[in-house]
């Protein structure tokens, strides 16, 4: 019978495989000796646990250390390729696809541009066709095979897999997880693109063993992920982190949203480009490489224009500050790949004196991981019940 004392024990065995995974994945290989130490844990515990992972084929033997009197210790290693997980980031116009292993290494990609009429259930299939394509050219075999983790520009419900809102792709109420989960052979994710992004920088980025941290993903709008003590917060409906829709100008522009003066109408990626336009008296499309291309020539019309959008996406950072107190604030998305050229600038404006904080109490800085944060951050999903015990989100 399964009593409370025998769920107990594996709960307990679980815990201990996982400390012992973690611990060899962060250290590379180790002696069961050593192990023990470092874990509180005697020999006999991480014996029975490492032959465990060794039968599942996640760690091995690497050699023999110096024996400090006694038997030769036997080290163990990590086996970084013995799974394997996808990452998948859907935006607006593209969909990006990799393939990686335990360390988070892109072992495969592939991008796919999408026009604007491709409906969901044509893009699922194209990317079905794509993992396909990159099993089969790894000759990786499906049982390495943890799972696929989705990144979606919209309100995601984890628990229930469902899309509950992405207005950019025309989606509402999509029972994503139910809807597209026959079309692969393993377990697929969901979570929203600026929440992958910040797990992607918290893990393998920016901020690494950061417990505190907004990223924000300044894109044609402003998402934003939240982590607060190593977990992501998503709130009691899922939509915490809603800063692109705080209001910062009462009766200012009309947002989509229903509601005026929204942050990222000020301070998006495209409103960045609206005030060149603006200034240049030039309405015609201009992209952000172009833009930021005429910044590094001094061109006193992208000068101006930077100037004056600093000063709206200093606003709102100032207003995140003020509600959660962060320890990193992480400025990516499409802005992401340039954000050094507006990091000084930035900081000088946000951290303009006042009596809340100071420049050192919170640290701005720029993504990392640049435009694969999202991505790479979705391929971790698969991973979290590998890894860890305890729940990523709260
Ligand atoms: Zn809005």
């Amino acid at each position: 019978m399964f009593t409370q004392n025998t769920f107990d024990q594996e709960m307990i065995k679980d815990i201990n495989q996982k400390k012992i995974l973690q611990l060899l994945h962060l250290k590379r290989e180790m002696t069961k000796q050593d192990m023990a130490q470092t874990l509180g844990l005697s020999i006999p515990t991480i014996s029975n646990n490492s032959t465990i992972l060794m039968k599942a084929g996640l760690i091995g033997e690497g050699g023999i250390a110096d024996s400090t009197g006694g038997r030769k210790p036997v080290i163990m290693k990590f086996l970084p390729n013995s799974r394997f997980a996808f990452g998948v980031d859907i935006s607006t116009t593209e969909v990006h696809v990799i393939l990686t292993n335990l360390d988070s290494q892109i072992l495969c990609e592939k991008k796919m541009v999408i026009s604007k009429f491709e409906i969901i259930e044509e893009i699922i299939k194209k990317v079905s066709h794509t993992i396909q394509m990159m099993i089969k050219e790894k000759q990786i075999k499906e049982e390495k095979i943890l799972g696929i983790g989705f990144s979606l520009p919209g309100t995601v419900n984890e628990e229930n897999g469902n899309l509950e809102m992405a207005p950019n792709l025309g989606i509402y109420h999509l029972s994503f997880k139910k809807q597209f989960q026959s079309l692969f052979p393993f377990p697929i994710y969901i979570e929203n693109e600026a929440n992958t992004a910040a797990l992607g920088e918290l893990h393998l980025g920016v901020a690494k063993q950061m417990d505190n941290l907004v990223y924000l993903s300044i894109k044609e709008g402003i998402g934003c992920g939240i982590v607060t003590q190593g977990h992501l917060y998503k709130g009691k409906n899922k939509r915490a982190g809603e800063f692109g829709h705080m209001s910062i100008i009462p009766n200012g522009k009309k947002c989509n949203c229903g509601r005026k003066g929204c942050w990222e109408l000020y301070a998006s990626a495209s409103a960045l480009l609206s005030l060149y336009q603006e200034e240049r008296k030039d309405y015609d499309k201009i992209l952000l490489n172009k833009f930021f291309n005429q910044l590094y020539k001094k061109e006193h019309k992208a000068q101006v224009a930077v100037e004056h959008y600093i000063k709206f996406l200093a606003i709102g950072i100032q207003n995140i500050i003020l509600a959660l107190d962060p320890h990193y604030i992480i400025v990516g998305g499409d802005l992401g790949p340039y954000g050094d050229s507006i990091l000084p600038l930035l900081t000088e404006e946000v951290f303009v004196k006042n009596s809340f904080y100071e420049k050192e109490d919170n640290t701005l800085i720029i993504s990392a991981l640049k435009k694969n944060a999202s991505v790479l951050g979705a391929s971790l999903l698969p991973l979290y019940k590998l890894f860890f015990y305890n729940s990523s989100i709260l």
